[in-house]
């Protein structure tokens, strides 16, 4: 099993550099474990919302000369602001090819509505998703939050009486009556976003669903949704607009989410379509080295037959995904073993004021300013580490995940690629 490039973790970060450096024609191995952060995720993208002494950032590229002061471990100080600066432009074409429709850009910040109905900044959100320039307010005055009978994953009270407070606009709320999900709804398990989304989208329901949202709504000249709708494109949710002849947005849902579930099947098969080789439920477990190179990697599904590559790339995210654990001795990075940025006393690890910044989320692995891996101090000379299986950041109170795993990524693509061509 020999390949260019093999990539541990098929989120955000693994998908996107992998996609890019088949782009290029290298072959490239994904080795995913299981679901990444995606699926629970909002959908939107963040780049940089928050300095970490708790300045808010309106753009984001601006703001990276006092990031690197503040947190000179941060990726973003690492890789420097000039390449960050165009590596996130590179990100957004990178999606647009990947036929996934985002609306924002690295130059300034917009606030996407969040399902609590507050709203929060960020880089790229969903094209069907509400938002607003920042200083700036929602487009319309007049707005019915729908929800759905017996869904529990999206409250429209909630995010209707945030909107009156916070924007000052009429927010109405209404319970859609959908017989095409009775099935559904008499396993509440099983009446989740995706599930709904599986009904939803099939066109032979478009005109009750249409019917329905009409009925509802009322004069509003805005519907808020839950977006259960539009699992594998954005076509039912124009079919809905067009039927309507209403402007609907959709507000994420709790997990599992439909939106981060879309992005991560765009990502997916655009990898699979240049010729990637994705291989999902298999983990790797340890590897065997020459020195400081990495020589083969051990799988469980391949047990002794070992994977073999130029390069190896780690995206194996962060506790979340267990590419991180928190044993009782201490932080581990499980694979490799490599140094992580962590604190010595537990009690050190959280604070107890949930609300406060969590020293934990700036755990993970320690590299170089290429990103290479460090192992006792050393870099492993083919093997980097991307995403939030890294260190020195808070992706919550910096409001930074998406950016440093895409950004992360096509660096580590673009150097990966250097050396192919000079070899
Ligand atoms: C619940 C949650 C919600 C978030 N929401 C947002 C959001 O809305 N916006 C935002 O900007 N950021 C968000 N983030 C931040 C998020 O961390 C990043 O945006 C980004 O998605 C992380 O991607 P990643 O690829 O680094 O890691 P992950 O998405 O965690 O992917 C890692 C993958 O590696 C696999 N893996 C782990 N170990 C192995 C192994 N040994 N072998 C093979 N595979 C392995 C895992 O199964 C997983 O599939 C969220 C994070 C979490 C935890």
């Amino acid at each position: 099993m020999q390949f260019d490039t093999v990539v541990i973790g098929g989120g955000l970060a693994g998908l996107s550099c992998a996609i890019r450096l088949a782009e290029q024609g290298q072959r490239c191995a994904v080795v995913s474990a299981g679901q990444s952060a995606l699926y629970f995720s909002s959908g939107s993208l963040d780049l940089l919302a928050q300095l970490p002494d708790g300045t808010s950032v309106a753009s984001p590229l601006s703001a990276l000369s006092d990031l690197a002061q503040q947190a000179p471990q941060h990726p973003y100080s690492l890789i420097g602001a000039t390449q960050v600066a165009a590596l996130a432009t590179e990100a957004e074409q990178l999606l647009q090819r990947c036929g996934v429709q985002m609306q924002g850009s690295s130059e300034r910040n917009h606030l996407r509505v969040t399902p609590l109905g507050i709203r929060r900044a960020t880089w790229l959100s969903p094209e069907a998703v509400p938002v607003s320039p920042l200083g700036g307010t929602l487009p319309w005055q007049n707005i019915a939050v729908l929800g759905i009978e017996g869904f529990l994953d999206f409250q429209p009270q909630m995010a209707a009486s945030a909107l009156i407070q916070e924007l000052g606009v009429t927010a109405e709320v209404a319970f859609m009556h959908l017989p095409i999900l009775d099935r559904l709804r008499n396993n509440p398990s099983e009446f989740r976003a995706v599930n709904i989304a599986r009904v939803l989208d099939l066109p032979e329901h478009l005109a009750e669903l249409a019917e329905e949202v009409k009925r509802q709504a009322g004069e509003a000249e805005a519907i808020f949704l839950p977006a259960c709708l539009g699992l594998e494109s954005d076509e039912p949710l124009q079919a809905l607009r067009q039927a309507t002849g209403k402007v609907i947005c959709l507000l994420p849902t709790l997990p599992p989410s439909v939106l981060g579930m879309r992005l991560h099947q765009a990502l997916r098969q655009r990898f699979q379509q240049l010729g990637g080789e994705f291989m999902p439920g298999d983990s790797v477990l340890q590897a065997s080295f020459d020195g400081h190179r990495i020589t083969g990697l051990y799988t469980r599904n391949h047990t002794d037959i070992p994977l073999r590559a130029e390069q190896v790339v780690l995206a194996s995210g962060s506790f979340f995904s267990n590419g991180l654990v928190a044993a009782f001795d201490g932080i581990r990075e499980p694979v490799f073993g490599l140094d992580v940025f962590s604190k010595t006393e537990r009690a050190d690890w959280c604070h107890p004021d949930l609300f406060a910044s969590q020293p934990y989320l700036q755990f993970g692995v320690r590299t170089d300013h290429c990103l290479r891996a460090l192992k006792q101090g050393e870099a492993i000379v083919n093997l980097y580490a991307i995403g939030a299986v890294t260190g020195g950041y808070d992706p919550l109170q910096q409001g930074c995940g998406a950016g440093v795993s895409l950004i992360g990524a096509l660096h580590v693509a673009q150097q990966i690629l250097a050396q192919e061509k000079s070899a």
